[in-house]
């Protein structure tokens, strides 16, 4: 049966035949409520739908998106401050020389970063964040030495089912050039070979099946005992 001590915590009592209480285990179930929150660091080419993954986990609630910085030009209706923060290339170096990135790397010939302060902040209030970076960046936070990072990281490499529904589907969003599209499947091959790198490879089939299991590592991970403070 299951018992509550003066302390809140709880074990196992057994009682014997005789109705008496024989056994009180000793070890007790103290699992602490508050728990740091989940970095999920999720990668994968471009146009494999994980920036759409992981706005959805956001939108259902327990997460939050960690808005990075580009030195890229906003596409049509992209927000400043929600979709990225769109800096000049001056502004996004001094914040690498002020330390302020967290990781941070050139891909697709422009810069992208994350802010240390953002992550930190809610990771420490318990906080799941999630992060749609490029394996660099992945392989960056994965070397962080922050002791906070490495009890909370996880990560996620979303896979396109093949090159050609690749093209397809970045033509078809219709949301860069032919030569960017170019540009882009050229590095899809190359980080494409990083998916060993990450606990989890997820190939995607259609969005539904793409959700579920997305959703599905989540609720698995947010379990972790590390997550639990000592
Ligand atoms: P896009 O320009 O399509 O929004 O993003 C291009 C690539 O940059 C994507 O693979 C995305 O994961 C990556 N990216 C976006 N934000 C960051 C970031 O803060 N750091 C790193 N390293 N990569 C990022």
């Amino acid at each position: 049966m299951r018992r509550t001590d003066e302390r809140g915590r709880w074990f196992w009592e057994t009682i014997c035949h005789d109705g008496q209480q024989c056994e009180k285990r000793s070890l007790f179930m103290s699992v602490p409520e508050s728990r740091l929150g989940l970095l999920i660091v999720v990668s994968g080419p471009s146009g494999t739908g994980k920036t759409t993954l992981c706005r959805k986990a956001c939108a259902e609630g327990g997460a939050v998106f960690s808005v990075s910085c580009t030195t890229r030009p906003p596409r049509a209706g992209e927000v400043d401050g929600k979709d990225y923060f769109f800096l000049t290339e001056e502004d996004f170096l001094a914040r690498v020389d002020r330390g302020e990135m967290f990781e941070y790397a050139r891909v697709h010939n422009r810069w992208y970063g994350t802010l240390k302060s953002y992550v930190f902040d809610n990771l420490r209030r318990g906080v799941d964040v999630l992060m749609d970076i490029d394996v660099q960046g992945a392989a960056q936070v994965r070397g962080c030495e922050d002791e906070l990072v490495d009890p909370c990281l996880t990560d996620i490499f979303v896979m396109p089912p093949s090159l050609e529904e690749l093209r397809a589907r970045l033509s078809g969003r219709g949301t860069d050039s032919p030569e960017v599209v170019e540009l882009r499947l050229k590095n899809a091959e190359a980080e494409m070979q990083h998916w060993r790198d990450y606990r989890y490879c997820l190939v995607s089939d259609t969005r539904e099946s793409d959700e579920q299991r997305f959703r599905a590592i989540l609720t698995a991970e947010r379990l972790r005992s590390s997550l639990r403070a000592r």
